[in-house]
């Protein structure tokens, strides 16, 4: 089971530690963190970023590379899960919709780390750390120092 994402709905996916499905399009998003990076689909024409990864510009259709962001932003949403789904999973947890700096509509569907859950709120500014499992290095957000 993959974690699934589409700009226009994001998935608030109960089970945020059960891990993607690499493939040649997505591996780069979800390998960046080895070098402590947030790397994010860049279409070098439109010079916009596009996530979740894609292999080419649904606007111009040029190739996508990926550039490194700075990793901060602010939480645009999120919902505190009770409930759980996955005993490796402990509750409560936050699953956020996470705005990058970058752009406007920039978002990353993460958990908030290093927070009570009832402190999180809306427009709080957060910054990308990695959860390491093996080869895939999750982002997730803490509030910024
Ligand atoms: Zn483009």
């Amino acid at each position: 089971m993959g974690v699934t994402h589409s700009p226009e709905s994001p998935a608030l996916t109960p089970a945020p530690r059960v891990l993607p499905e690499l493939d040649d399009t997505s591996r780069p998003f979800w390998t960046a963190g080895a070098a402590g990076e947030l790397r994010i689909a860049h279409c070098p024409t439109c010079r916009r970023y596009l996530h979740p990864p894609r292999a080419t510009c649904r606007d111009c259709g040029a190739d996508l590379e990926f550039e490194a962001v700075s990793g901060n932003g602010t939480v645009f949403t999120y919902t505190v899960a009770h409930q759980q789904f996955n005993p490796a999973v402990p509750t409560p947890f936050v699953i956020a919709l996470v705005e990058l700096d970058e752009q406007s509509d920039l978002r990353l569907v993460a958990n908030i780390v290093d927070v009570e859950p009832a402190a999180v709120t809306t427009g709080m500014r957060v910054r990308v750390r990695f959860e390491q499992h093996d080869t895939v290095f999750v982002p997730v957000f803490a509030p910024a120092p």
